[in-house]
């Protein structure tokens, strides 16, 4: 679980992305202390996430295996975030996935689909266009910096995809 400090989506992204930063600089992605300092450097800053990863550089040096499973061979553009669910038809939203990937992960979030217990496997390729596709939608919604979606404690990554319906 996040920590307590974490009160709007802009806060819970950046800790989604410390995570992943973590996974690459000291391969565990549960490093709390690293996690923290990690965190606290991109609030600091106020990132954004496409000066954080360039994940389309890494896409295309993938480009032959499955974003997912790893798999090589028979793969399909898949949507992120299902079109069926508000995700836009455009490359930051895209990966390539084998057909059991596809079919299994169907129209699910991607948190949806690894579930709690797994969450932390989910590859960092699509993790990380993932997040930066909900940072924008906040962005461009406005609420970003907005503390309301903490009220109750309800604010964790598996309500990120609410910002698309
Ligand atoms: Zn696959």
């Amino acid at each position: 679980m996040p920590p307590k400090n974490i009160k709007t989506a802009r806060d819970l992204v950046y800790w989604e992305y410390a995570k992943l930063i973590a996974g690459s600089a000291v391969g565990n992605r549960k490093n709390y202390g690293f996690i923290m300092h990690t965190f606290e450097r991109l609030k600091e800053q106020k990132i954004h996430p496409s000066a954080i990863l360039k994940e389309n550089k890494k896409l295309v040096e993938e480009s032959n295996k499955c974003a997912y499973c790893g798999m090589e061979g028979d793969l399909h553009w898949e949507h992120i975030i299902p079109k069926s669910k508000g995700g836009d038809d455009t490359i930051d939203n895209m990966v390539q996935a084998c057909p059991k990937c596809n079919l299994t992960k169907s129209d699910k979030d991607l948190y949806e689909w690894y579930g709690k217990e797994k969450q932390y496997d989910i590859p960092r390729l699509p993790l990380g266009k993932y997040l930066k596709i909900v940072y924008d939608a906040f962005e461009k919604k406005g609420t970003l910096d907005s503390e309301e979606m903490s009220n109750e404690g309800k604010l964790d990554v598996f309500h990120f995809s609410s910002v698309f319906e």
